[in-house]
């Protein structure tokens, strides 16, 4: 038993030296210019340094992750006030910037870096952004995958030499894990955005599929999930801004997230739905500008990381300069959502609308793999062109829903209530068994997935009946009323048709089992006494084998009729009812 724990003891000795030692050298240097990237230990000495240099920042240490360490935040603030409820009594915004969720797109790690050090030295007076907003900066999100590293990941992109993976220790993908969070990654992510409450969110990635001239693509929430005054601020202000000062002030052009719609030359591009377990669909459900910068893989590394911190000094700037403009109308969002009742919970592309953008392609040319022989095509380098497409980023409401005045969500479904802790939800538990008159949802028939994704056999297609009734709820369960910061996340996670929601990620599939039914052999036995015992259920069961010819020639339907007549069947009508009850307003 001696052996291991000297090891191990020997191990963290080894770990920590560097570390501990880092606070007397100078700052680590960031080497993306000679494809590069940082690796984890460097990442968070560097922002360590930069928390001991600079009385302007600080790095904190928020929630566990599956990695078995902590996640990092670090916070740059011009005045020295790290508080978030502080920041926004003096009426500034904050930016939030989530780095290596994908660690072989490891572009923000060193850009955020970068931009840290840039604008705490107050290089180009950068630090005059700091009057009005602050910069909170996840260094590194997925700290399991970053530490998995390798040369060989994402095989087909252009540098940096070792990247990280894209899986978590649990293998779980995290951008398909907010709405879900089965992972401790994204409950602590849901901590940090309570916190902070940010404004304006970024969340950095790399792209591959179809090649073209744009380094930096951009996928931007979709504008109709915001309430309208955010809606046309987005649309005709913030991001036409966004992409005209990457034009003039960094000679960057820039493009939305190249979605095509088919192969080979690009003829249009769609708009990207973002369901609310992708990081911008989340920041939607709290009324943030959300984006996601998606840098074109083909591209040098340090060419991406460069795209990436414009982009991100970009967004700083835009933010300090509509600073007072993003906080009304933030804080007007946030004031209609605690009333809203019509909640839409899945959208689809409107194909009779679009706009028409430039876009820098090269032209597509059919070819033959000379390794393999295979018939494939390549993006001629050497054929540059112009054209204007189309880009169709319109969306209308597929399914609306009514939102309760509260839901109540029975004591034993922990993991969902875990979940709703994590994201700030404010609940309240019955003091006594209580019956209570509401609408209820039974699950006529649903699609669960044949192959697993993300370690769930995720259900789709589903469709349900509304009854309301009396049901008996226990001492202890949680009533959670819709007039809250969290109302459009609850309504995602809480409605049985979202494509987010607990129902679709299997939370709640053993209801859909039944409940105790009956033995044929055991039942068989008792149906004399029971039909002796209750001559309107003998008459009518007779009356019914008379009138239905089928039911006369099958033993077990006959079981099964009797069975559905008597009393007990009263208590199997909890099959297929959805366990989260609906109480409705007067
Ligand atoms: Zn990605």
């Amino acid at each position: 038993m001696i052996k291991p724990t000297l090891t191990l003891s020997l191990l963290l000795f080894m770990i920590a030296a560097p570390l501990l030692s880092q606070d007397n050298m100078a700052l680590p240097r960031l080497r993306y210019s000679e494809n590069i990237s940082l690796t984890y230990d460097e990442a968070i000495s560097f922002y360590a340094r930069l928390d001991s240099i600079w009385p302007e920042a600080t790095l904190l240490e928020m929630g566990m992750t599956d990695a078995g360490r902590p996640l990092h935040l670090f916070i740059i603030s011009g005045d020295r006030v790290f508080d978030p409820q502080d920041i926004r009594r003096k009426g500034k915004s904050i930016v939030l910037i989530n780095n290596g969720i994908h660690p072989g797109e490891p572009e923000g790690i060193d850009a955020s870096a970068q931009f840290a050090a840039d604008i705490l030295s107050d290089s180009n007076s950068m630090k005059r952004y700091l009057r009005n907003c602050i910069v909170a900066i996840i260094p590194i999100y997925n700290i399991g995958g970053t530490l998995a590293r390798s040369p060989y990941w994402r095989i087909n992109q252009n540098g940096p030499e070792e990247k990280g993976a894209r899986r978590n220790n649990r293998f779980l993908d995290l951008n398909r894990d907010f709405a879900k969070q089965d992972s401790r990654d994204a409950r602590a992510f849901a901590e940090i955005y309570r916190y902070l409450d940010p404004d304006v969110f970024l969340d950095t990635h790399t792209t591959n599929g179809s090649d073209h001239q744009f380094t930096v693509t951009l996928i931007a929430t979709q504008p109709e999930k915001m309430h309208p005054g955010m809606e046309q601020f987005f649309r005709n202000d913030m991001l036409p801004g966004l992409y005209s000062s990457m034009i003039t002030r960094h000679n960057n052009e820039i493009v939305p997230y190249v979605q095509y719609t088919e192969r080979g030359e690009i003829k249009a591009i769609i708009g990207f739905d973002e369901h609310s377990y992708y990081s911008t669909g989340y920041s939607a459900l709290f009324n943030s500008f959300g984006f996601m910068t998606e840098t074109l893989v083909y591209k040098p590394y340090p060419q991406r990381v460069e795209g990436t911190l414009q982009f991100i000094s970009e967004l700083v700037r835009y933010t300090a300069g509509n600073s007072k403009k993003i906080l009304r109308l933030r804080q007007e969002a946030n004031r209609r959502t605690l009333s809203a009742r019509e909640h839409v919970i899945d959208w689809e592309q409107d194909s009779t609308r679009w706009d028409l953008v430039a876009f820098h392609g090269y032209r597509y040319e059919e070819a033959t793999s000379p390794i393999t022989g295979r018939k494939t095509g390549v993006y001629n380098h050497d054929r540059p062109y112009t054209d204007t497409i189309r880009y169709y980023n319109y969306f209308k409401p597929a399914v609306t829903v009514r939102a309760p005045e509260a839901y109540i969500v029975p004591f034993a479904w922990e993991e969902v209530i875990v979940r709703l802790l994590a994201n700030g939800v404010e609940m309240r538990q019955l003091q006594n068994d209580t019956t209570l008159t509401l609408e209820t949802y039974y699950i006529d028939s649903y699609e669960p997935a044949r192959r697993a994704t993300q370690g769930h056999y995720f259900n789709s297609k589903v469709k349900l009946r509304t009854v309301t009734q009396e049901v008996q709820y226990l001492k202890g369960d949680f009533i959670i009323p819709l007039n809250q910061r969290a109302n459009k996340y609850l309504v995602t996670m809480l409605e049985p048709q979202s494509e987010s929601g607990f129902f679709a990620w299997n939370f709640f599939d053993s209801f859909l089992e039944g409940q105790d039914w009956y033995s044929v052999w055991g039942f068989e036995s008792h149906l004399k006494e029971l039909l002796d015992r209750d001559p309107i259920l003998r008459a009518a069961y007779d009356k019914a084998r008379s009138e239905d010819a089928e039911l006369a020639a099958d033993p077990v339907k006959q079981l099964q009729w009797l069975y559905q007549h008597t009393p007990a069947s009263e208590l199997e009508k909890r099959t297929r009812l959805y366990p989260v009850g609906r109480i409705m307003g007067s």
